[in-house]
């Protein structure tokens, strides 16, 4: 007896209700990270049959990334993550999706690539990629759904722009044995606890050095604590030592495949959902019907916040609220609705403007993509394109704002 092979090789999913393949396959995520959580919800993508797929890590393959990111082999330590996570996607899970890679800081990627991305899928591992991730989202006005773990706890969070809140919202903190190092928090203004210490110093030093700090360079760490210990002292928090803040900011958190899996599976199943919900006006329509329904009904929700705790088994769901005084999509922020626009002759010096621009403004520093510029004599055009939008900040004051660049001619 011969059976008929199914015509898609996505016939199972398929078969589910709601679910609408096309949507799928008209979708491009951005990957920002690919490591233990990234290589999974790439993996996971692929296998849905996403349309692409965009990696960004600036990282190498290191010998101790092989137990838990399973696109990575002992013949690969040493090379580009996106590349090879690229090549392993196509050959082992879908040779049929488009895959873009940049190994590049996600601070210097270029903006436009964000310009055809549907959903960002947050899996970074440090505090300034995060939030630097989360300013763009709601700038561009693009969902982000971003995950952490550390250990035995994964979190992960849904940004729709403007609906849910942002991670740099004031947010209620979970409970301390399930509290997870991405500290929502500004990287301008009055720090609330005394972790916020630690990031307005990491975020002081690579501004300042246009570096993150190396963890093996005493010299980095000693500085790093004299930053940090100087904002605890004028906020009235605890001092650091070396120690504790070498833990605190730089990066390598205990990980375990279990946990990654788990949450990249969460996140992954929230970025599917999400666009449902983004292309709802494009689904077939016996699909938007029931999706609809669902909604009406309270039967369909993506959760603002998720807390999934390998310990006890459980996973705890929150909603939260935009906080209407958060600096980078509260009412107060300049950023996405009324962002000022100067207008400049392209061919002028690039130090005289931004020395009038700050004057103007009353503020200390520029940045430009995460980096602290440096003002130089040449002239504006080399550094900056029609378009580019600087921010201006003080550490002194809680203000930050975004101006855009016109090229006059
Ligand atoms: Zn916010």
């Amino acid at each position: 007896m011969t059976q008929d092979l199914p015509s898609s090789k996505y016939d199972r999913q398929e078969r589910l209700s709601l679910w609408d393949q096309h949507i799928i396959e008209d979708s491009v995520i951005l990957i920002a990270g690919v490591g233990g959580t990234g290589s999974e919800v790439a993996k996971n993508l692929a296998l849905l049959g996403i349309g692409g797929l965009i990696l960004v890590d600036v990282d190498t393959i290191e010998f101790s990334n092989l137990n838990r990111q399973m696109l990575f082999r002992e013949e690969d330590v040493g090379k580009k993550k996106v590349e090879i996570a690229r090549k392993r996607i196509r050959e082992r899970f879908n040779p049929d999706i488009k895959i873009e890679s940049h190994s590049s800081l996600l601070q210097n990627l270029p903006q436009w690539i964000f310009y055809n991305v549907d959903i960002i899928a947050g899996c970074v591992d440090n505090f300034l990629a995060r939030q630097y991730l989360n300013a763009m989202a709601v700038e561009l006005k693009i969902p982000l759904i971003d995950s952490a773990t550390d250990g035995y706890f994964g979190q992960i969070q849904y940004v729709k722009p403007k609906v849910t809140a942002c991670l740099a919202c004031e947010t209620p903190q979970p409970p301390d044995e399930t509290r997870v190092l991405t500290a929502p928090c500004t990287l301008v203004g009055v720090p609330r606890v005394r972790e916020h210490c630690a990031w307005k110093a990491l975020y002081e030093f690579s501004t300042v050095h246009e570096r993150e700090p190396i963890e093996t360079s005493p010299e980095d760490i000693i500085e790093l604590t004299k930053l940090a210990n100087n904002f605890a002292y004028k906020y009235n928090f605890g001092q650091f030592d070396e120690k504790e803040l070498l833990q605190l900011i730089l990066f390598h958190v205990p990980s375990l495949i279990t946990v990654n899996a788990v949450v990249s599976g969460l996140q992954s199943q929230e970025i599917i959902k999400s666009l449902f919900l983004e292309k709802k006006d494009i689904m077939k329509e016996r699909e938007r019907k029931i999706l609809e329904n669902l909604l009406k009904t309270h039967r369909f929700r993506i959760p603002s916040f998720t807390i999934y705790s390998a310990l006890t088994g459980t996973i705890n769901t929150f909603d939260l609220v935009p906080d209407p005084s958060c600096l980078v999509c509260g009412q107060s922020n300049a950023v996405v609705d009324s962002i000022q626009i100067v207008t400049v002759d392209r061919k002028s010096k690039f130090g005289s403007i931004l020395d009038k621009i700050r004057k103007k403004h009353k503020k200390d520093y520029v940045g430009f993509r995460g980096n602290l510029i440096i003002p130089d004599d040449g002239i504006i055009q080399k550094f900056l394109s029609d378009g580019d939008r600087i921010t201006l900040s003080s550490l002194a004051d809680d203000e930050e704002i975004r101006l855009q660049i016109k090229f006059q001619n």
